[in-house]
Formats: structure tokens, C-alpha cells, sequence
């Protein structure tokens, strides 16, 4: 049964309660919602009408008839609206427009230093949203809400980048309100990892209530999922793990004035400027995943070590959180099966052995496209919520 007096007591029509039942995308008849709801039929007919006239809902053939009429069904209309889904890197920006349904429509890609500050990446994110509605052909009135991730922590009841450390100029930036004076729909903020656990767990595991989705790239950090919800702590930054000391790193200093962090001797340039120090040619980190793919043994050596330190790390996680899936992903994970050799070897063996039975270490499966289906759903999860229906008006 569902709890009809929830977020409806400001005279909302009840019609966005009625809607969640058949977000699920499954077709349901007059009668059956009446039955899932316990609400009269007359009601139910009332309510269904608002959510086509909004077209959140579309019929979708006929049910088996029990004799008589058929009874129409009706269902999540996935085209109806569109969201656009920000993946914001250090180096590299993705824009995607997405339907309700999560499925990508169309995407466009840009080289941009998140460091060149929060006016030039999102006056970008802007233009090229312009760009994208114009290419789908869909109006701007289409657009319902936009999902954002930023590599940084940011302040989940704001919106607000806290004191990243590789984006100056972010520090407690306004971004939805920014980009709400240009496209005037709800923007959602979150750090890239979360975003990359949620569209990781939709795109490929999602039945598994407790998974950690741990990016290794420019940094290092986790999205936790727990008993089936991501897990942003007291302020947002629960998952970071890039700034654990572990015992391999011991003087190195890292770029947070500490020492000794994971982030420190086993992120993508940690990795390059270990190889260097050894003689190697090797400038960024796609220059040791090229070594790597070519079969350099000092490079495949050093991506190992990494997953070792890494799992070290999370050996303690898996301890805390006792997650059935950690799957890893990032730029690091395109080294292969030797950076997850790494963590496996470490947290297969470190663990207790309860914790290990059942857990799956593997490469994410949504790979560059975990960020921005995390970011879509992001977006759709609050457009479709009873709040965010209420506020939706009839298409022109
Ligand atoms: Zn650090």
C-alpha cells in the first residue's frame, strides 16, 4: 500500500503519488492502481488524466479482458521529457541529454581544465545544452532538470563545491544557482564518484543493495551504496579514500599537505612520476596505461603495486561497510586485469573471510559512461519525485 499523505498536504492533486507506482515503467490498468492504492475508482480516473495531460504517462495496448471491454494500461512515458546528465573531469567535460528512462539521446564531448574556474566550465555546459536541445529538436521547455558531477567534494544540501583541491576557484561556488539564471530547470550537484556509483549500480548491478564503486584517476576516491541508497555521510564526502595513509607511502608528500596518502602513490600521475623516477619515458597517465597495454613489465609492475595499495585501503572499507560488489572504474582501470590483480591479491587475503565469500572485485562495467547515467539519474530522481512532478506544467 502506498502512503498517500506523503509531500501532498500543500494541495497537491495526489496525481505525482499515483505517478510513482507507474515510474517502474510496468503497465498498470484503472483497476489495479485503484487496487495498489485503495483509492476510489473515480479518483484514480481524475488522477490519471492530469498525468497524461502532462504526458508522464502514456496508454500502452490493452490488458488481457476478462470478458467485456477491454481496459487500457497505462505506463511511464519515457520520451515524454528529457534531462541533461554533466560529467564534469579534471580535463575533460561530457554533456548528455537523456530521456526519463536513463537512455542517453545524445552527448557532447569538450577538452576543458575544470581549473579555468566555474564561469568558463559551466558557460560551456550552458552553450553546449543550447547546442544539444537544438540538435535533438526538443524545446527548452522539455527539459526538466540537469545532474551535475564535479571531482570534488561538494556540500550535498547546496550544490556547493567544499574546498576542492583541483579546482580553484569552485570553493563553495553557487552552481545551481549559476546555472539557473541561464537554464531556469533544477540542477543537482554531486562529486563525480557518487554519480559514478549510482549509474554503475543502474547500468549493472541493479539488485545489489550494498556495492562500492571506487574511481582511480587524476585521484582517488569511493561512491558507497548501503542497503541500497549511495551514502553521502554528514557532509558529503563520505567514500574518500584518496587520502588514507597507507604504510608503502610513508614521507611522500601529497598535494593536500599531507603525507603518505593513497592518492599519493597509486593515482594515475603517482603512478607516471614513480615510472619516471625509474627512468622511464612516461608523462601522464595514458603514457602508463599505453606502456602497460604494450607489455612493459616495469609499467605492469607498478599498476600492480598500485591495486595492492589501493586495496589496502579498502580492505579496511570492505571491514566497515561489507559491500558484495566494488567495482573500479576511472581512467587507472583501462590498465586492466593488473591494477584489479592488485586489489584482489590484497583484500581476498586480508579480509575476513565472511566479508570475501561472496565479493565480487571487478572493472566497472559502465566505464565512461558510469559519470553520466549517474548524473541523469540524479536528475530524474528528483524531476519525478511527488515535488518535482507538482511542479511540472502541460507542455505547450
Ligand atoms: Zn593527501
Amino acid at each position: 500500500m502506498v502512503d498517500l499523505n506523503r509531500g501532498s498536504a500543500l494541495g497537491s492533486s495526489g496525481a505525482s503519488e499515483l505517478f510513482q507506482l507507474l515510474r517502474d515503467g510496468q503497465p498498470r490498468t484503472r483497476a489495479e492502481l485503484a487496487a495498489l492504492t485503495g483509492l476510489a475508482r473515480s479518483t484514480i480516473a481524475a488522477r490519471v488524466e492530469t498525468l497524461m495531460a502532462l504526458e508522464l504517462i502514456s496508454p500502452v495496448g490493452d490488458a488481457a479482458s476478462t470478458g467485456g471491454r477491454p481496459s487500457s494500461q497505462f505506463a511511464l512515458n519515457a520520451s515524454a521529457r528529457i534531462v541533461l546528465a554533466a560529467d564534469l573531469g579534471a580535463t575533460h567535460a561530457t554533456l548528455a541529454a537523456t530521456d526519463l528512462a536513463g537512455v542517453i539521446l545524445g552527448e557532447v564531448h569538450e577538452d576543458i581544465d575544470i581549473a579555468s574556474g566555474p564561469e568558463a566550465v559551466l558557460g560551456w555546459m550552458v552553450s553546449a545544452a543550447r547546442q544539444l536541445l537544438d540538435e535533438l529538436g526538443r524545446p527548452h521547455h522539455d527539459l526538466i532538470a540537469i545532474g551535475v558531477g564535479v571531482p570534488g567534494p561538494v556540500q550535498h544540501s547546496t550544490g556547493r563545491p567544499v574546498n576542492p583541491p583541483i579546482m580553484p576557484g569552485w570553493d563553495r561556488f553557487d552552481v545551481p544557482g549559476w546555472v539557473q539564471q541561464h537554464l531556469e530547470v533544477p540542477v543537482l550537484v554531486d562529486n563525480d564518484v557518487n554519480i559514478m556509483a549510482l549509474g554503475e549500480r543502474a547500468f549493472a548491478w541493479p539488485n545489489t543493495e550494498h556495492l562500492m564503486f571506487v574511481k582511480v584517476a587524476t585521484g582517488i576516491g569511493a561512491g558507497v551504496i548501503s542497503g541500497g541508497l549511495l551514502q553521502r555521510g554528514a557532509q558529503g564526502i563520505a567514500g574518500d579514500i584518496g587520502h588514507v595513509q597507507v604504510a608503502r607511502g610513508a614521507g611522500i608528500p601529497c598535494h593536500c599537505g599531507n603525507r603518505g596518502c593513497l592518492e599519493a602513490l597509486a593515482s594515475g600521475p603517482a603512478i607516471a612520476k614513480a615510472l619516471r623516477e625509474a627512468g622511464l619515458d612516461v608523462a601522464t597517465s595514458r603514457d602508463v596505461i599505453e606502456l602497460v597495454k604494450r607489455g612493459n613489465i616495469e609499467a605492469i609492475q607498478a599498476v600492480r603495486q598500485a591495486g595492492r595499495d589501493i586495496g589496502e585501503v579498502l580492505t579496511a572499507a570492505v571491514s566497515l561497510i561489507n559491500p558484495s560488489v566494488i567495482a573500479i572504474g576511472g581512467s587507472m582501470a583501462r590498465a586492466g586485469e593488473h591494477l584489479i590483480a592488485g586489489v584482489r591479491e590484497i583484500v581476498y587475503t586480508r579480509s575476513m573471510p565472511l566479508a570475501t565469500e561472496h565479493l565480487s572485485i571487478v572493472q566497472s562495467s559502465a566505464a565512461e559512461n558510469a559519470a553520466v547515467l549517474g548524473a541523469s539519474m540524479l536528475a530524474i530522481h528528483h524531476a519525478l519525485s511527488p515535488a518535482g512532478v507538482d511542479a511540472l506544467s502541460p507542455r505547450a
